[in-house]
This record gives C-alpha cells, structure tokens and sequence, in this order.
C-alpha cells in the first residue's frame, strides 16, 4: 500500500521548500521529505552560520585596529567563543525554525522526517510508508568531501559542520584546502586568536580565479598572519601527542604542518550515495550528481533535481534560481532556463571578493577581442577614507559587441558593489551604460563609470 501524492519533493534546503510551498499552493497535494535540519546546508552549517562568524570575527579585527581609528580599548581584545557561536545559533535556529515551521502549516502540504530513497521512479520510501507521486522534486544537496589521503581513516578532523560546535578555541587550526570555505574559516579563526595554516594542493589558492586575485587575496591573508602551504602535492594525516601532522610534501620547507586541529574543506559530493538513483532509473555523473536538462529536468520524464546534487551551481542562489526555472516552467508558463543565469558569487573574506561572468583568463580562451578596465582600491577615496584599500576592481568588455563579460572587485563590499555590473549584464545593455551613469559620491561604486571610461585591450 502506498499513500498517492501529486508531488513528493526530497529535502528541504534552498529549492525543496519553496518548490514544496508554490506546488501545494496550487492545489497540488505534496509531500516534502527531511532527513536531517530543516534548511538544509545553508542554513544550519553553511551560509547563514559562516557570515555569522564573519561578522563577529570583522567586529574582533576592527577592534584591533583602534589606534588606527583613533581609540583604546583599554587591553587586548578578550575573544569569547562561546558567546560568538550562541550568536551564531541564534541566526541559525530563528532560520531553522523558520523553515520547519513553514513547511508544517502550509495547507496541502505533509511533511515527512526520515530519510527518503527511490523505490521505483514514482515511488519514495520513507520510515516504512512508500509514498507514489506524478511528480518528485530532488532537493537532497551534498555535504563536505573527504578525499582518500593517508591517515583520513584514523586521524580525527573537523568539517564545516564540526567546526561550528567548537566551544574551545583551536591553538594551531591546519585548513586543508585553500578555496572558498577553507580560506573563510581560515580568517574567522586566525581572527578569533588561533594561529593558522592553510595547507593547499595546488600552486596557488581559489584556482578558480585569476592567478592575481589569489595573490593579491593570499597577500592580505599572510598580512593577517595565516601562514600558506601550497603545492602541497600528497597530503596526509597523523596523530601527535599533542594534536595532529599533516604532511605536506612540499617542494620547499618542513615536510609536514604539526597543529591541534585539522579542518577538511577539499569540495563537496551531492548526497546521492543512498537515495535509489539506480533503482528509479535516474542518471548521475561519474560523481553522483544527478544529470539534468536546461530546464533541471531529469532523464525520468517525472523527476527534478534542484540546487547542489545537480551540479550545475553549488551556491544557495543557484539553488533557489533552480526552484524559480522549474517553478517557472511547471507553474507559470515561462519557459526559463539555467542558460539564462550568469555566473555570480562571493568569497566571503574580509574584504570580500565578488565575481561576474567570465575571468580575464576565460575571456581570452574565449577569442574574443576583449577591452579591460582596472583600479586599485587605493585609488578609490571612499575606500581610503575607510582605511580600506586591499584590493582592486576589474571589468572585462567585448569590443565587439560592448557588452560586459566579467567583474571581480575584491575590496571592501565588493560582494554588493559587483551587482551594478551584474545588473547590466542581465539587462543585455552596453557597458556605456553604467559608464555614462552618475553615482553617489563618495562610494566604492562611483569609480565604476570612472573606470570603465580607461579601457586597454587585452594583450
Ligand atoms: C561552509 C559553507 C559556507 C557556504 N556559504 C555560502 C554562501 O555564503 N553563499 C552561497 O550562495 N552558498 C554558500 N554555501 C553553499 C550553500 O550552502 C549550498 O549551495 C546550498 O545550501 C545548496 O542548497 P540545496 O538546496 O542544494 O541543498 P542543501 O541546502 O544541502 O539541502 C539539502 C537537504 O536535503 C536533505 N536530504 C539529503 N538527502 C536526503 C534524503 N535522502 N531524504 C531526505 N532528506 C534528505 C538534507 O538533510 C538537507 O536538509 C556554503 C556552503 C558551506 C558548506
């Protein structure tokens, strides 16, 4: 026997309840499924729980600098870990809660705590009780790696999930891994009073930008005393006495980082292990994530995916935009699709690196004849008048067709400051747009226009 749904939808982090909410609105009786905290990563161990602890720990830094601004503190800033990370859980459980109690008063709509798994591609078992629906959406999203490297096995580490229970501060935090969740943690604890040690494979951090904004971004974190270990080509791990050797093999220096703590933060696998993907006939990718259309559709004429465990965004609003495209597509008759976003996101770093469209090194395999426009932070008063000048902002532009490719700033607000270009990205318009507009002075964004009147071609 089973209990006949319209819908099911598995997981409820950024797509699955607003995909739950809209379908049960429309007169479709649905079923949502939650293993775990509702929310999902975002906002129980992701987004919300990390732009926390930045804030406390650029509170902490600012502190630090009063002689800078002109005040005393009266001693060293005192940093209490506990009280930072109640904050944190109170943003956390107001979101959590939030979620959970959305999902069980929306009329039409029955949730289901367990764990869900295909039985069949219109069937979901869960507790026991297979439930059958016309339609199910896959929300299940993924959760940190842990790659094969020796001692993995043996040697206790933390993970962004472990690492936000801490009540004693790490002495000496090793983060293996220097991309974005690595590098974040790494400046929340060094700020917080840790020393840290980022340990990373590759030749240089964030390989995904361009080679200067991880050096500039390396820079400003050495600045801060967060000690780097790159081209670390066989890392492993080992229990001491007093905590945990990672070894390194690097090509310079020491050939293993001794610490108290290890963070692993090397990437992310969709939660699919265990969800009967075989069984219901849906196809993945060599890495478990779930293949899907330009419309997140399925090979299963029946079956969604949303958000991580597709594979096509890894971020909350590249989640959230999959629910509007399905949404959209399903409900509302608008054919949108993944194709129609641009690239967006931000490092979350104090200050933070925002990013559009192409990098300059995607922009010259693109072939295209491509104009760059470029400024220091330094050269921005507003960002002086802050003492706030790490950084610089660049925008790519296609002589062609003057459409804008690309923008990085990393400086301060830079993951705001980034959406005015991103916004005449969106409405397909010449870069003389935001080039011939006034803005408010003073901003870090009024050097925008003024910038983007100084173009080079790109060599
Ligand atoms: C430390 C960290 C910081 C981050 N910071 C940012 C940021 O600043 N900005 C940003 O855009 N993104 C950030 N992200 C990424 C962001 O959290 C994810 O992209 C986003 O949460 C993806 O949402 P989702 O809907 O795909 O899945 P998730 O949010 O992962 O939710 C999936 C849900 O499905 C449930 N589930 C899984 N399997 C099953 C099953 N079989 N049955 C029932 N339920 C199941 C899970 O319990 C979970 O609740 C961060 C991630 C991390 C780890």
């Amino acid at each position: 026997m089973s209990t006949h749904y319209d819908a099911i939808v598995i997981g409820t982090g950024q797509a699955g309840p607003s995909m739950a909410a809209r379908l049960a609105k429309a007169g479709r009786k649905t079923a949502v499924i939650e293993r775990g905290r509702f929310g999902g990563t975002c906002v129980n161990v992701g987004c919300i729980p990390t732009k926390t602890l930045v804030a406390s720990a650029r509170a902490i830094h600012m502190a630090r600098r009063g002689e800078e601004f002109g005040f005393t503190t009266g001693g060293a800033v005192q940093v209490d870990l506990p009280r930072v990370m109640t904050r944190k859980d109170a943003m956390v459980r107001q979101s959590n809660e939030g979620v959970e109690r959305w999902m069980k008063q929306t009329p039409n709509l029955t949730v289901h705590e367990g764990h869900g798994r295909f039985t069949g591609p219109h069937t979901v078992e869960v507790n026991g009780e297979v439930l059958e629906a016309d339609q199910i959406f896959i929300n299940v999203g993924a959760r940190a790696a842990v790659p094969e490297m020796n001692g993995a096995d043996a040697v206790p580490f933390l993970t962004n999930t472990s690492i936000l229970e801490l009540s004693v501060l790490p002495e000496h935090l090793i983060v293996v891994g220097g991309s974005y969740i690595g590098l974040e943690f790494a400046q929340i604890f060094r700020r917080f009073g840790s020393r840290v040690t980022v340990v990373e494979k590759g030749d240089r951090v964030i390989a995904r930008e361009d080679a200067d904004v991880s050096a500039a971004l390396q820079q400003v974190l050495e600045g801060e005393g967060i000690a780097f270990r790159l081209n670390a080509s066989c890392i492993g791990l080992r229990k001491t006495p007093t905590g945990v050797a990672v070894d390194v093999d690097c090509t310079q220096a020491a050939p293993e980082v001794e610490g108290t703590h290890v963070l692993m933060a090397v990437g992310r696998r969709p939660n699919t292990d265990d969800l009967g993907l075989d069984v219901a006939g849906i196809a993945s990718d060599a890495r478990g994530f779930v293949t899907v259309d330009d419309q997140c559709r399925t090979n299963v004429a029946t079956v969604w995916a949303l958000g991580d465990c597709n594979g096509r965004g890894g971020f909350t609003h590249t989640a959230y935009n999959d629910f509007e495209i399905v949404a959209g597509n399903l409900l509302d008759g608008d054919p949108r699709r993944i194709s129609d976003r641009h690239s967006c996101y931000a490092l979350y770093t104090d200050p933070p690196v925002g990013r559009v469209g192409m990098t300059l090194q995607e922009a010259r395999d693109s072939g295209r004849r491509v104009l760059v426009a470029s400024r220091p932070m330094s050269k921005v008063s507003r960002a002086r008048e802050m003492s706030e000048t790490q950084g610089f902002m660049r925008a790519l532009i296609d002589a062609d067709t003057k459409r804008l490719l690309g923008a990085v700033v990393f400086g301060i607000g830079g993951d705001e400051i980034v959406h005015s270009l991103l916004d005449v990205m969106y409405a397909d318009a010449p870069y003389t747009t935001i080039a011939r507009a006034m803005h408010i002075h003073p901003t870090i964004s009024e050097l925008i226009p003024t910038m983007l009147q100084d173009l080079t071609p790109l060599d």
